[in-house]
């Protein structure tokens, strides 16, 4: 079983602002939950069970607090579960440090500013679909443009409020068992990442970044320093800063248009897609803020999603394989390799190297091994 979700704009009107009082209250909860969870540690040094502090909200929602009421009691859950999750995440890379298994920092859970909580969740109950494009939460109903029709069984709703001020409802669904695993083209492919170059093939196949995600970074600094000239609390620096975050939000669409395209099309033309398994942070330290603003982690996801569905092959490398520094030709590992250098000769074989090129045939080379090791071990499997 895979996710999927079913993202829609709500229309404009006046009654959105009941869902913005209610994103509000689950903000309110969230700082509320977090202080307890403080208080409980400091008094008694240990974790606060999930299910007393559930009681206790649902005790001050009944007594003390009755505006919360205005809240569904699924999404109020589920601030005490986001809160559960983001304490598992902290406790998790604390045992690893702590085990010298990786170096990892993650932050405990924390207060938020209202304007910084963008979100509710419901589960089954709280929400109804009444037609296409009609929902009914909390005793209201709600218009949203339905572009699609939402495939799958829903397993949660999400209302949440983006920064230009508009409200987005999402359907996460369940949807069936991947496709077979095909054989249909006998094609097979291994994909370098890259700044210069979105992907680079270990065929043929190159794609490049289109033209407009490729200047994001000078239109936002200007939309920056425009906002930056404004005076404080003015009407103008409200626009700007409005006009900003709508900046940002189409270039953050048109980079998943691209993506989706892009993973559309590879999981149609090959049976097995090889990629590195990508270590973010790492990239980031070399390549600075680039690396996330490429979205490489979001690519990664949306092209399995695709692969599932095409029935396609992802094989993810192992991010220490040094797939860019190993010649392709002779196996050789040129471990003088520096970043700058965008093409080299192997001094082993004499051989003349695009890097991008030869670490996509590496790449292809080493999924095709693991595929190839692992249907081994399947029929050793089956054997005994
Ligand atoms: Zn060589």
């Amino acid at each position: 079983m895979a996710r999927q979700a079913f993202k829609y704009k709500l229309y404009h009107a006046d009654r959105n602002r009941r869902l913005d009082r209610q994103r509000r209250i689950a903000g309110q909860i969230w700082n509320h939950c977090i202080a307890l969870h403080k208080r409980y540690y400091r008094r008694y040094r240990k974790h606060l069970n999930q299910k007393r502090l559930k009681s206790r909200i649902a005790y001050l929602r009944n007594h003390l607090r009755p505006e919360w009421k205005n809240l569904g009691s699924q999404a109020v859950q589920d601030v005490i579960e986001r809160i559960e999750r983001g304490y598992e995440l902290f406790f998790k890379a604390y045992r690893l440090r702590k085990e010298k298994k990786s170096k990892r920092v993650v932050r405990p859970p924390s207060f938020r500013k209202s304007v910084k909580y963008r979100s509710f969740t419901l589960k089954q109950a709280g929400w109804k679909l009444i037609s296409p494009g009609k929902v009914k939460v909390g005793g209201c109903v709600y218009r949203f443009h339905q572009s699609r029709a939402i495939e799958g069984k829903v397993k949660t709703v999400t209302i949440g409020r983006d920064s230009v001020g508009d409200f987005w409802i999402t359907f996460s669904v369940e949807t069936e068992d991947a496709a077979p695993i095909k054989a249909a083209t006998g094609r097979t492919a291994g994909f370098d990442f890259g700044l210069k170059r979105f992907l680079t093939g270990s065929d043929e196949t190159t794609v490049e970044m289109p033209e407009p995600l490729k200047s994001e970074l000078k239109r936002v600094k200007k939309a920056n320093q425009r906002l930056s000239r404004k005076l404080k609390k003015s009407g103008g620096r409200k626009k700007a800063r409005l006009s900003l975050a709508r900046l940002h939000r189409q270039i953050a669409d048109r980079r998943r248009e691209f993506h989706h395209q892009t993973a559309r099309a590879l999981s149609r033309k090959y049976d097995v897609i090889c990629i590195e398994d990508l270590n973010l942070t790492g990239m980031k330290s070399l390549w600075g803020r680039k690396a996330s603003d490429l979205g490489f982690a979001q690519f990664v996801d949306i092209l399995a999603h695709h692969c599932r569905k095409n029935g396609s092959r992802l094989v993810k490398i192992d991010r220490f394989f040094p797939s860019s520094k190993t010649c392709s030709v002779c196996g050789h590992v040129h471990r003088e390799l520096s970043l700058r250098d965008r093409t080299w000769e192997c001094p082993s074989c004499g051989s003349h190297h695009d890097r991008d090129k030869n670490a996509a045939i590496n790449i292809e080379r080493e999924g095709l091994r693991l595929i190839a090791h692992q249907a081994g071990h399947r029929l050793e499997g089956e054997a005994a």
